[in-house]
């Protein structure tokens, strides 16, 4: 068999070697246009701001291994330029010398990635201002850092514009975050990434929201961006990290079916409308895991598994893609935000049906010294159970419970699973109520009516006079620190005694600072023959809404 795959780094590399894997007896050739092949894109902003200190460490393999490890005939700084699915041939154009050439295929893979965008902004071709893709952008932004950068703006805060900013920072570099949406990391909801924005602000990082870049200038000592508000921002150096569009030109010019947004239509065995190409990584539209609908995801890891699945495939096992669950992770400056699933936003523009529920624990035992807190949202169905969702936002751990909730998800898992899984646990590492069985706990009692939650969006969303009557349950010093506005305050162990002073009219909702004493509160209510019901995660998750400058 002769294999053909276009591109060379996460799933064009992963897809070849798994090939050759599998059949040792086909002619695999990998043809790559830049001049580096299974390069490090995940560790690109690390190299900036010299976390990673050598340039070779990007290089996970090169193209010389490749040859002699796996029998691949790698052709560098090749243009794949066309298709022609008649005669089964590609056209290569070789960048060094102009070549021009066919290539007969008996298969192909097409995982020709995704580009940045760049937005038709004036100035946008300046010297200056960058895209980061690959280790040539790398190249250019570090020998403009190196000439001497004292302000930079990246805009767009994505998870490589906040890699960028925290890299720029660590350089000491004095750096303006813009952001046309109102939050930063917008595939998250917003309230879960209020803690990252007030961690950035911390830092110094001037985080610029609701805004965009409208030009680029040329001026004295360097460039002017200027923003739809007016704001003018000086900058030596601007990185744009808005987005990526998948690069289907081939695709499309060879007639192959594509999506709405651009990405290279698949089935389940990963074949694109012509049963002899497959198609893999962030060119693709696949099937999203939890809705079953077309989504995009331009992540590492389903091209990387997406690359082996099309070899095998090619390789004739028939090896169903189950879907990409959007399992992402960040940090910056310590914290970290972590994802599963759908979020809240992306439940609700599909019009489906969910519930929320926060909780705040701590990521080891409380007594244990270095307890870090995390703030943990859970995302399920409200008639099953089922787990659609999680994110996670804090510091050591939050990875761990983002990827035991993504397993949960893959396996299908509800919320009533959640509170039985047994997971390690020692005071240093976590708890016997581990913060997965935590949010299972609690989602498990909404839903069987033992536990009911009233969520800080709905309570904010109605005209303050109309508020449910808010009942504070923390201690008169925890109440003066601050509380939610309207709030009245009966400390949780006065409460049984307190009773007469409550409403017996109105509901109640009672919150404490994460949602525990809370619980306890709504019980004693609930039992007392009050209408009662929890403020999902308390205190802490309504100041989760509040603007960032009141929580930095
Ligand atoms: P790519 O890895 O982009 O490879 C495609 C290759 O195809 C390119 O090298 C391109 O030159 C080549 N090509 C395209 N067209 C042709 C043609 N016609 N002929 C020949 N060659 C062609 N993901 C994560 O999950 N976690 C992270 O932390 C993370 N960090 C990232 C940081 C940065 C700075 C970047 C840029 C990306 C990051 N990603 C991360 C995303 C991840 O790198 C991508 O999802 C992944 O690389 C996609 O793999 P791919 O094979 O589809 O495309």
């Amino acid at each position: 068999m002769k294999l053909v795959i276009v591109g060379g780094v996460a799933g064009g590399a992963s897809a070849a070697a798994r090939a050759r894997r599998l059949s040792e007896d086909s002619h695999i050739v990998l043809v790559e246009r830049g001049p580096d092949v299974s390069f490090a894109n995940c560790g690109l902003p690390y190299y900036l701001g010299g976390v990673i200190a050598e340039r070779a460490k990007l290089l996970v393999i090169t193209p010389e291994r490749l040859q002699t490890r796996y029998r691949l005939d790698v052709r560098v700084r090749s243009n794949v330029e066309a298709i022609d699915r008649a005669a089964k041939t590609v056209r290569i154009r070789d960048l060094a010398t102009g070549r021009v050439y066919d290539e007969p295929y008996d298969k192909l893979i097409l995982a020709p990635g995704a580009a940045p965008l760049r937005p038709p902004i004036a100035g946008i071709d300046l010297p200056g201002v960058f895209t980061l893709r690959n280790l040539q952008d790398v190249d250019h932004i570090k020998a403009a850092l190196d000439a001497g950068v004292r302000q930079a703006v990246v805009v767009g805060a994505g998870f490589i514009g906040l890699e960028l900013v925290e890299n720029l920072v660590h350089r000491g570099i004095d750096t303006t975050l813009v952001e046309l949406q109102d939050q930063v990391l917008p595939p998250f909801d917003r309230e879960m990434t209020t803690p990252i924005a007030a961690t950035l602000t911390d830092h110094g990082v001037r985080l610029i929201l609701s805004d965009s870049a409208e030009a680029f200038e040329q001026a004295a000592g360097g460039l002017v961006v200027r923003l739809k508000s007016g704001q003018r921002l000086a900058a030596q150096l601007v990185v744009l990290g808005v987005g990526v569009r998948p690069e289907n030109k081939l695709a499309v010019e060879a007639g192959l079916d594509v999506g709405p947004r651009g990405g290279i239509r698949v089935d389940e065995l990963l074949r694109t409308s012509d049963p002899d190409i497959y198609a893999v990584g962030d060119a693709v539209e696949i099937k999203d895991f939890v809705t079953g609908e077309p989504a995009q995801v331009p992540l590492a890891g389903p091209a990387n598994r997406q690359g082996r699945i099309a070899a095998d495939n090619v390789c004739g096992r028939g090896v169903r893609y189950r879907g990409t669950q959007g399992t992402a992770i960040v940090g910056a400056f310590g914290r970290t935000a972590a994802m599963t699933g759908q979020s809240e936003k992306s439940l609700r523009r599909a019009s489906r049906s969910y519930r929320a529920v926060y909780v705040h624990p701590a990521h080891h035992a409380g007594y244990y010294p270095g307890a870090e807190a995390m703030t943990l949202k859970l995302l399920f169905a409200p008639d099953t159970g089922r787990v659609l969702g999680a994110q996670a936002v804090g510091g050591t751990g939050v990875d761990k419970r983002i990827d035991v909730l993504a397993v949960a998800i893959a396996a299908g898992m509800s919320v009533y699973d959640l509170e039985e899984l047994e997971l390690a646990y020692a005071p240093q590492y976590g708890s016997a109520k581990d913060p997965v069985n935590m949010a299972g706990f609690v989602a498990a009692g909404l839903l069987r009516g033992d536990h009911p939650q009233l969520d800080v969006a709905t309570m904010l969303a109605a005209p303050v006079e109309q508020r449910t009557y808010l009942l504070d349950v923390r201690t008169p010093a925890e109440f003066a620190a601050g509380h939610i506005p309207g709030a009245v305050n009966v400390p949780v162990d006065e409460l049984r005694s307190r009773l007469g002073e409550l409403p017996r009219d109105r509901q109640i909702a009672a919150y404490c600072q994460v949602g525990q004493r809370g619980y306890l509160a709504t019980r004693i209510l609930l039992q007392a023959g009050f209408s009662a019901a929890n403020l999902s995660g308390g205190y802490t998750t309504y100041r989760l809404w509040q603007p960032v400058e009141m929580i930095s």
